[in-house]
């Protein structure tokens, strides 16, 4: 049995107040049964993360660098991340991939570093709309998958790989995939997952549809099989859809 995940990104959106009244009410309201997270912007991680306190939501960041410390300006290390009490970090969101132009290599090597660190991994896979058209979808997504490295994800075990199916085409756009295209992917995902691994570790871990995600489309998607949550951007922005969503997967 999974238990759902719902996390969301804020990506570069609030401001601090908005940000702390946001996570406040996202404390407030999160359900219990289920794993629920938020990913503000990493300037205002202290801030959620204080607003939070004591609450069962999770703190999440969006990126960080896959070096330790050095002359890497403008990046923000693990080491960093724990100290502000981070507990899970996304990797390859198409954002990072398509606009700032992260190669597969820098991602792999983003992803080693999350797990060996000790965080809960977000690793966030999808195609472009030309892809999907050109009948190309799995085999993108197997490619974003290769980039997990084999051994650190054994170490840190199924309970700590999260994966993020969002189409690109989906993302940020209002069009959102059906909940038998989701559901086809997320199938796969999981059926590649236990070739690397083993049946028992897929089984375990949790496969999150990201894509204009919203309450009134939530309940089709969470209700496939394979899909145990979301990642969500817009919505994730009122507490009110948020905690709508959260209550759907619960
Ligand atoms: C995302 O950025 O991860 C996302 C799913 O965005 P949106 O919900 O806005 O499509």
């Amino acid at each position: 049995m999974r238990t759902s995940f719902v996390a969301g990104n804020w990506k570069m959106n609030t401001n601090k107040a908005a940000a702390v009244a946001l996570a406040k009410a996202v404390a407030q309201g999160a359900p219990k049964r289920i794993q629920v997270g938020v990913a503000p912007p990493s300037v205002y991680l202290d801030a959620v993360g204080q607003a939070m306190a004591g609450s069962s939501v999770l703190l999440g960041a969006q990126d960080v660098c896959q070096e330790n410390n050095g002359a890497f300006t403008g990046a923000c290390s693990c080491e960093m991340m724990t100290d502000l009490g981070v507990k899970f970090i996304l990797t390859g969101h198409s954002e990072r991939r398509h606009v700032f132009g992260e190669s597969p290599e820098v991602v792999a090597k983003k992803a080693a570093k999350v797990l060996s660190c000790g965080f809960t991994l977000i690793h966030c896979v999808g195609e472009k709309l030309e892809e999907r058209d050109a009948g190309k979808t799995l085999a993108v997504v197997e490619a974003q998958l290769n980039e997990l490295d084999r051994q650190k994800a054994s170490d840190a075990g199924p309970d700590r790989v999260v994966i993020a199916y969002e189409p690109v085409w989906a993302i940020g756009t209002g069009r959102t995939a059906t909940d038998e295209q989701a559901q086809e992917v997320h199938a796969f995902i999981r059926q590649s997952l236990a070739k690397r691994w083993n049946k028992d570790f897929a089984d375990r871990v949790r496969i999150q549809y990201g894509g204009s995600m919203k309450p009134e489309n939530a309940k089709g998607l969470l209700a496939k099989p394979d899909v145990d949550g979301g990642l969500i951007g817009g919505a994730a922005l009122k507490a009110e859809s948020f905690l709508a969503i959260c209550n759907a997967a619960e």
